[in-house]
């Protein structure tokens, strides 16, 4: 016999979307459950943005140490160099993410938010059944359903995971270092783990479709990370196909075809694919659920609704850009909206990162995005800001984009070590509507990364200081 639950508001993923909207509609005093098949933390706190960011953080403390064993860093040497306990870097990697997950139940509770664990699937719009882990069944019926089902990572026909061939979820919990890893795929994930993992020490190679690496930015802006991969025998093919693997007697090779129609074999004992994620949409009863779909993605509209009243969906599920902040964004507002606020999603800007060396920020729109005559482009270089030198940070620059006309901002980019800290100065930037005079005439702290968006702005008015 199946137990029953009536809730006001039903949450199925406790990811950055989910958790978050299940919190919000609970201290909005919104009788809410969330069925998690899974820990609570979703992609992000489990496989995705915690667990990246504590290996990017790990490799790079072990490339300072190999470079001060090596060369010498700036009057620091060591004796030997740096050895490194992939099990011990893992289990540190898992204790950020139990303490992160563990917070999260903890909010939840003190929301008073019902968590079920267990894979919800639907039978129609606002009726689920829950089998938990020990073979129970729940029925849930919902006034409200949020569906925060998340995305997961692509996978190419004839390079199927499995054995040598992981996503970044294998990626992030290898027992040993990969000698020779090849990455497919130089996007977000790809760029940040190659990067990482060439840090600690393995041989790295990427196959790339496209003529360049991250396409979603301009080549300017990648620049410095290109120049980085380069000079740290980082080997890229680009405009390149990934053809299959092919299995060797003691180990395997992936078969590519490069851009000139040559075709490779290159050794490897990892071969990483990361070309993209795609939204969870099958085997939980979407499709009992009536709900219209916009390609691949769950459609909605600016309040986060579907098609089916009172159903709605936030974060990976309805489409781009997979960032956790949208998530957690999408789901504090549907929250509020079932509680009778009035709220739409129409941000300014989605301030974007990608965490490799160096990083990159970008908000609101590049220069090929805007009209070309009705936009002043303005750069300020790190190589002229003390912050940076200081740091032994002078790749990169800060750009500014903004109307020629009443100097309204319309885009902010960076690229530079530590520049991630600035997305939000940026992102506050174009919510707040500011122009170039706003940025100007605010006293920037000295000495901070964030004098080169003051000087950056200064320079699109034509009087920067320090260049
Ligand atoms: P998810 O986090 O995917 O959560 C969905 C949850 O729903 C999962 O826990 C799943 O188990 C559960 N679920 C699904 N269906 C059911 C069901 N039927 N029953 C029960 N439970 C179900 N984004 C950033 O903004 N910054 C980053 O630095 C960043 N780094 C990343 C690094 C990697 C390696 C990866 C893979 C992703 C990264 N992302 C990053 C993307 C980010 O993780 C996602 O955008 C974010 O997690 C999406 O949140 P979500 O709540 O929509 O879905
Ligand atoms: P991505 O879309 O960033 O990059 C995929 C890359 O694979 C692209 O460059 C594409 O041209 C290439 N590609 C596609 N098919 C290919 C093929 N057959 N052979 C070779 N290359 C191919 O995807 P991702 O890196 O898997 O990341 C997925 C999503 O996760 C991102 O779009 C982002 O939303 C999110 N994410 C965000 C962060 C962050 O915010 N820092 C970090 C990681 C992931």
């Amino acid at each position: 016999m199946s137990e029953r639950i009536n809730t006001r508001v039903l949450v199925i993923g406790g990811g950055p979307g989910g958790y978050v909207a299940a919190i919000r509609a609970g201290q909005l005093g919104l009788d809410t459950t969330l069925v998690e098949s899974d820990t609570l933390g979703g992609t992000c706190l489990i496989r995705g943005c915690i667990p990246s960011k504590a290996m990017i953080h790990v490799a790079g403390e072990f490339e300072t140490m190999a470079k001060a064993a090596s060369a010498g860093l700036n009057g620091i040497t060591l004796a030997s160099a740096p050895t490194l306990d992939m099990t011990k870097t893992v289990a540190w990697k898992e204790g950020i993410v139990g303490k992160l997950t563990g917070g999260v139940a903890t909010l939840l509770k003190r929301a008073k938010v019902r968590v079920v664990q267990g894979w919800a699937e639907f039978s129609d719009a606002k009726t689920c059944t829950v089998v938990t882990k020990d073979g129970k069944s729940q029925t849930i019926a919902a006034e409200h359903v949020i569906l925060a089902n998340g995305s997961l990572p692509v996978a190419l026909p004839h390079l199927p995971f499995g054995g040598a061939v992981i996503s970044s979820t294998e990626a992030l919990s290898l027992d040993t270092l990969p000698k020779r890893l090849v990455v497919v795929g130089a996007g977000y994930i790809g760029l940040e783990l190659g990067i990482a993992f060439r840090k600690m020490g393995s041989d790295v190679t990427v196959v790339e479709a496209l003529d360049h690496i991250l396409p979603l930015y301009d080549a300017q802006l990648v620049e410095p990370v290109h120049k980085w991969l380069t000079k740290h025998g980082v080997t890229l093919h680009l405009g390149a196909k990934a053809k299959s693997l092919v299995e060797k007697k003691k180990d395997v090779a992936l078969a590519v075809e490069t851009k000139d129609g040559a075709v490779l074999e290159i050794p490897a004992d990892k071969i990483l694919v990361t070309v993209g994620r795609k939204p969870n949409t099958e085997g939980w009863g979407l499709e009992n659920m009536a709900v219209d779909m916009a390609g691949r993605f769950v459609k909605v509209d600016d309040q986060c609704r579907t098609s089916m009243k009172n159903v709605w969906a936030i974060g990976d599920l309805v489409g781009e850009p997979m960032l956790a902040h949208k998530a957690s964004a999408q789901g504090e507002m549907v929250a509020e909206i079932i509680a009778g606020h009035k709220r739409r999603f129409n941000p300014a800007a989605i301030a974007a990162v990608c965490f490799t060396e160096p990083e990159i920020v970008s908000a609101g729109l590049l220069p090929g995005e805007a009209p070309k005559n009705d936009v002043i482009v303005a750069q300020f270089p790190f190589a002229a800001n003390g912050r940076a030198l200081s740091m032994d940070a002078q790749e990169g620059f800060v750009r500014v984009l903004a109307r020629a006309d009443d100097h309204r901002i319309l885009g902010i980019q960076a690229v530079g070590a530590h520049v991630s800290e600035l997305s939000a100065e940026f992102a506050h930037a174009l919510e707040m509507g500011a122009t170039l005079e706003d940025i100007a005439g605010t006293i920037h702290v000295h000495p901070t990364l964030s004098e080169a968006f003051h000087e950056s702005a200064l320079k699109a008015l034509g009087h920067a200081i320090h260049i």
